[in-house]
């Protein structure tokens, strides 16, 4: 990285709040978390089930027709080890994991726990294609929010 002593560095705080829709698919999606239930939309052409869910599929454009319960295992499709400290995020090191549950057909990323200490132990018990499962936080605990549940190794 070049660093050039002229310029200067200015921090900047931004505190915006926003509420928005999350959307019929979302908001139904959100809600099946809350039971417990991951849920993926059907394509009625090709038979795809994506998560997370979409309206249309990706691949006929023609709107998706039926939910599909996935999971809760699944393979890890590809994964960042993250060693820096970011705000509102976990202390590092943690995982951020793709994973393809079974029965869908494309990847949902989130969280992936694991209780090694640090990166390098991390990366070494980690690989695309190992198998992984979709772990709930306790019923009283979820927040209609993709962090109601992560990912640990199967
Ligand atoms: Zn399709």
């Amino acid at each position: 990285m070049v660093q050039r002593d002229d310029l200067l560095v200015l921090g900047v705080d931004w505190h915006v709040h926003y509420d928005h829709s999350a959307g019929e698919i979302v908001s139904a999606f959100l809600k099946g978390l809350g039971n417990g239930v991951i849920q993926g939309r059907h394509c009625p052409l090709c038979g795809a089930v994506w998560l997370p869910p979409r309206a249309y599929c990706e691949r006929c454009f023609v709107a998706t027709d039926q939910w599909v319960s996935v999971g809760p295992g699944g393979v890890l499709e590809a994964f960042t080890i993250v060693g820096q400290k970011f705000d509102n995020l976990p202390e590092p090191p943690y995982v951020i994991a793709f994973a393809r549950l079974d029965g869908s057909d494309s990847s949902l990323a989130n969280f992936l726990t694991m209780t090694l200490g640090s990166v390098e132990e991390m990366a070494e018990r980690l690989a695309v294609g190992q198998r992984i499962r979709a772990e709930f936080k306790p019923e009283s605990q979820r927040q209609l929010r993709i962090t109601d549940f992560h990912y640990v190794l199967a």
